[in-house]
């Protein structure tokens, strides 16, 4: 207990900091390999260093959905942004569903497309859910009210920490580094002088790819990191769960594998305070409301695995890709409030083009 479901890729990258790189990666998620993808696509010469191993922190402890927008619905989301933003974020996290898993075609990752599902936790939820599924189809999306939840026929799920290995496998040799954990950044001149412990390396940009753990490292980068919580039991052998399911303003979780096992994550809702910060251990009060979901979908069902990651929380409520302020040639590809798998890419993408 306390290890996370998703098995660590198998292939390893022992390294360390370069002396002198183009461009230097922080982090080994799926913001970092995405991030590299894209360098090499584009013949940069870029070398990506994580501090443990890669998919170490959130991208290998999630629920693998991949769910086109933000945690809130549609309709919650118009308000926010407005509509042409919500359904500007819409369109780039299907396009980000398409092209993270043509990027690494031939691989298993575990992809499934077969939509997913949101209940409503009670009739406000129910009114916005209804009302997200009309603004989804006026605004020329597949979405659908069923009477009882809203179906995202568009949405899938992965295996995270696959797609993870599987963006790090397609790059070239020495260009990831594990166990190298960076302790400085400081802008000077021309180059970035990046420290991990007595290494030095002079980079020509540095990106931080490093989610909810970037204010550990500059804490005027505005991210909140926040702890996620999930379980997972043996494989049952009936159907207990048709699609990956969200309910309670996208607070509460819950999938089924083809192989039989049932993930449960969130209930954050119920414990908000006491979720925010970089302890990365599972608790009994948020794992008590794991379990009775899990015994309410199968009395007999076993917990095999418990854990926690994570995650980082930007002030907009959307990811951070653009130069650190007065940082120079240091950039951050972070903030993914709870749906990195489903913006990383093309978030990554669009970073890699500005600069
Ligand atoms: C329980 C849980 C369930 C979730 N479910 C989903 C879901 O179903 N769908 C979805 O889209 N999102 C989900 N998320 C969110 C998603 O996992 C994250 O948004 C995403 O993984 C962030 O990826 P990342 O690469 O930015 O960060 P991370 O995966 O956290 O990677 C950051 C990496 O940086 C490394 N690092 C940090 N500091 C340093 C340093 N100083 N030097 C070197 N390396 C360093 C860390 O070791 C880590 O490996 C969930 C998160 C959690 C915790």
């Amino acid at each position: 207990m306390g290890a996370a479901f998703w098995t660590a890729p198998a292939e390893t990258y022992a390294g360390s900091l370069p002396d002198r790189t183009d461009i230097l990666v922080i982090g080994g998620g799926i913001a970092g390999t995405s991030l590299m993808h894209h360098l090499a696509r584009r013949r940069f010469s870029a070398v990506l260093v994580e501090s443990e191993h890669i998919a170490f922190g959130a991208s290998g402890r999630n629920a693998g959905f991949l769910l086109a927008g933000v945690a809130d619905c549609y309709a919650e989301a118009v308000r926010i942004f407005g509509r042409e933003k919500a359904r500007e974020v819409w369109h780039i996290t299907d396009e980000n569903h398409d092209r993270m898993i043509e990027a690494v075609a031939g691989t298993d990752v575990g992809h499934r497309r077969l939509g997913s599902a949101t209940f409503a936790s009670g009739e406000e939820e129910r009114a916005r859910l209804e009302e997200s599924a009309q603004l989804l189809h006026d605004d020329g999306f597949e979405a659908r009210w069923d009477g009882t939840r809203l179906l995202n026929p568009r949405d899938g799920e992965i295996n995270p920490a696959a797609m993870v290995g599987a963006l790090a496998g397609r790059l070239k040799s020495g260009a990831i580094r594990e166990g190298v954990r960076i302790t400085s950044i400081d802008p000077a001149g021309e180059e970035v002088t990046v420290r991990a412990g007595e290494s030095k390396c002079r980079a020509g940009v540095v990106i931080l790819a490093t989610n909810g753990y970037t204010s550990l490292l500059l804490p005027e980068v505005k991210i909140q990191p926040i702890r996620a919580q999930m379980l997972a039991s043996g494989p049952l052998s009936r159907s207990v769960c048709d699609l990956p399911t969200y309910s309670h303003f996208g607070y509460r979780y819950w999938r089924q594998l083809v192989s039989g096992e049932v993930l449960i994550g969130g209930w954050r809702d119920t414990s908000m305070e006491s979720e925010v910060g970089y302890d990365d251990q599972p608790t009994d009060q948020i794992q008590e409301h794991l379990d009775r979901k899990l015994g309410e979908m199968d009395g007999r069902a076993e917990v095999t695995h418990r854990w926690a990651g994570i995650m980082g929380f930007t002030e907009t409520g959307l990811p951070l890709a653009g130069p650190v302020e007065g940082m120079r040639n240091v950039y951050a590809c972070a903030g993914f409030n709870g749906h990195g798998m489903g913006f990383a890419f093309m978030t990554a993408m669009k970073l890699v083009e500005m600069i």
